[in-house]
């Protein structure tokens, strides 16, 4: 946790009431958020909640129904499902894409390539970057999450926590504003969770801006600066951690935490 993350009227990412339907389903029901630069966001509550469909909305993955999404100087808003999506809209997106790394579960690396190439690909594909400027990049970012010798393995070679590590460096390619991670150590051995979750620590240490959806309580109260909870498609509670985890406000939120304390 930084000190100085937390400022008032310094948001890199801005959410006003976002919502998300699947056929008629309404998944998110009006979410906000701001979050500051260099903050670490921890989002839990139950599964089925909404967690990864608002992550998923954050990056467009998913294209929202309704609000505001503000990321950077990115900024997107619908008034409603039937809205159209012009050009215009599909071209802020494309935009608003590069400023967010996503990490997932279950890593997403490209079998076919070793983790240098996995890493030097985005660059040189989204940004144009040359080769040799791509791979010296690649491999800072392979020494950051304590991968430089492994460079040249595929995959399938390496541990789910060094994959793990390596879909981390994937995404820091992209030099991104903001990187989400849904539940980036679930599909993990026990023993591999903590190497992920300490390179998670040294970015925000350096500064990046996080926001990362995990069942990792201990994780969110030592490093977080700020708890979300959720709970069917609403922000129920948002809290700094040691408020969140000693003192919740909310009912819902103190029935959801006794199953983790
Ligand atoms: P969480 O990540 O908190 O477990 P999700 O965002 O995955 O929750 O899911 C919230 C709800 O939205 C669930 O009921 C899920 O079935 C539904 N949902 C998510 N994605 C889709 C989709 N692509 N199509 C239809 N329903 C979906
Ligand atoms: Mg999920």
């Amino acid at each position: 946790m930084r000190e100085n993350a937390v400022a008032e009227n310094n948001t890199v990412v801005a959410v006003n009431g976002l919502h998300k339907s699947f056929h008629g389903n309404a998944v998110l029901k009006g979410v906000d958020l701001h979050i500051a630069p260099q903050e670490l966001t921890v989002l839990i509550g139950p599964s089925g909640c909404g967690k990864s469909t608002f992550l998923r909305c954050l990056n467009c993955l998913e294209i929202f129904d309704q609000g505001k999404i503000s990321i950077g100087d990115i900024n997107l808003e619908r008034t409603s499902a039937q809205a159209p999506l012009d050009n215009q809209f599909h071209a802020k997106v494309r935009q608003l894409r590069i400023n967010v790394g996503m990490v997932f579960q279950s890593f997403n690396l490209f079998p076919h390539l070793t983790v240098l190439q996995n890493i030097m690909k985005a660059p040189m594909v989204v940004r144009g970057v040359a080769a040799a400027q791509a791979e010296a990049a690649a491999r800072e970012l392979l020494n950051k999450v304590g991968l430089s010798t492994h460079v040249n393995h595929y995959p399938s070679q390496l541990s789910g926590g060094q994959q793990q590590r390596a879909a981390i460096a994937r995404a820091l390619a992209m030099q991104p504003k903001v990187m989400l991670y849904d539940e980036p150590t679930s599909a993990l051995d026990p023993g591999l969770v903590d190497e992920v979750l300490q390179v998670m620590q040294k970015l925000d240490e350096e500064g990046m801006t996080q926001i990362v959806v995990t069942h990792e309580m201990r994780f969110a109260r030592d490093v977080a600066d700020k708890i979300v909870y959720f709970e069917g498609g609403e922000i129920v509670e948002t809290a700094p951690p040691e408020q969140m985890f000693s003192a919740p406000k909310d009912e819902r939120t103190r029935k959801f935490l006794k199953r983790f304390l």
